[in-house]
């Protein structure tokens, strides 16, 4: 086969990743990412994946596919790579590809954004080397628990072939990991996912978890079943930020689930500020800043810093503060209770 018919087969293939599509690198080097599996064949039996049902031997080299993203790099056209693979037969052989192709990179003065898949079930001296030649290591849990995992994917044993695996992948990458879980493919609730998102940022350091809608692909097992929406994927993503970024805890927000435990089309954040009263922009502490809708960690932090200097009395002053518009319903300027409502803002 031509090797461009492979390439293209390849890229294509990874697309089941959503990683990298929101990943920001961590010294943010890398442009365009050229995302890519080294096989295109898998012996296991993930109901919601594509490349299982490929018959077709795509599948390249270590060296070659290094090969060709050096010479892809030296032309401008790609700044980094993100490597994963299917697995044909043994994990060990696979995971071995992928260090393989990482350490020819290396080897080869290539000192861009690298991001190499862990494969479930590899061993922990390929993680360690897997961790030493790339920026960000990954394992996918695909579901929230095990009995999740079983019923999508019976070959992946959630425990020991992803669960261990992953705290190896802590072990040898603190911080820098991250995970992905296919949203909406094993009948999952959201309260189920944000337990794991709890799991995974409280306990096991992941870096960022990435949720991926689960989507019906031709001649899979899942292919009459109905799309996760997009808005499920954006919603999580909305509440993740709130578990992650704000550091807030799970029973905090689980407020936000309906009586099944799963999300509104609303934005969380939103939700949770309803029918609270509003917060003293000059007074309130950060914590409370922080639960406005439109107010961030870092909007929050700037206007503790500027009312340090004079207190805030405009919806200017909030602006400059980098407060969204969206703020001005939950704020009041002190005690006179003048809402900022009444400001152009
Ligand atoms: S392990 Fe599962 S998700 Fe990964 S390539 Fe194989 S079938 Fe697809």
């Amino acid at each position: 086969m031509p090797i461009g018919d492979t390439l293209a087969a390849l890229t294509e293939a990874a697309g089941f990743d959503m990683s990298p599509r929101s990943e920001r690198p961590p010294r943010a080097r890398c442009g365009r990412l050229l995302k890519i599996l080294l096989c295109g064949r898998c012996s296991f039996d993930c109901a919601y994946c594509g490349v299982r049902t490929k018959k077709e031997a795509y599948t390249l080299d270590p060296a070659d596919l290094a090969g060709i993203f050096l010479k892809m790099h030296r032309e401008g056209r790609a700044d980094g790579l993100f490597l994963s693979s299917g697995i044909p037969g043994e994990v060990d052989e696979a995971m071995a590809g992928i260090v393989e192709t990482g350490d020819i990179l290396r080897k080869n003065g290539f000192t861009g954004y690298l991001h190499l898949k862990v494969l479930p079930g590899a061993a922990r001296a390929d993680i360690v080397e897997a961790a030493r030649l790339a920026d960000r290591i990954s394992i996918n849990l695909e579901a929230p628990s095990a009995s999740r995992l079983s019923e999508i994917a019976g070959v992946k044993d959630y425990r020991q072939d992803i669960e261990k695996r992953q705290a190896w992948v802590a072990d040898a990458m603190p911080g820098r990991h991250t995970t992905q879980l296919v949203v909406g493919a094993a009948g999952e609730s959201d309260a189920e996912i944000l337990g794991c998102m709890e799991r995974q940022y409280r306990r096991v350091g992941a870096a960022r978890v990435y949720y991926s809608a689960f989507t019906p692909l031709p001649g899979t097992p899942l292919q009459r079943c109905a799309a996760a929406p997009l808005w499920r994927q954006h919603r999580l993503y909305q509440l993740d930020a709130l578990v992650r970024a704000y550091g807030w805890r799970a029973d905090r927000v689980a407020d936000v689930l309906d009586e099944y435990g799963f999300l509104a089309d609303a934005d969380p954040k939103i939700l949770l500020a309803r029918g609270l009263p509003p917060v003293d922009v000059n007074a309130a502490p950060y914590p409370d800043l922080l639960r406005v809708p439109g107010i961030g960690p870092e909007g929050a932090r700037r206007i503790l810093a500027a009312r340090q200097e004079r207190p805030l009395r405009s919806g200017a002053d909030l602006r400059r503060c980098g407060v969204a518009h969206r703020a001005a319903e939950y704020l009041r300027f002190g005690d006179d209770g003048v809402q900022t409502t009444l400001f152009a803002f």
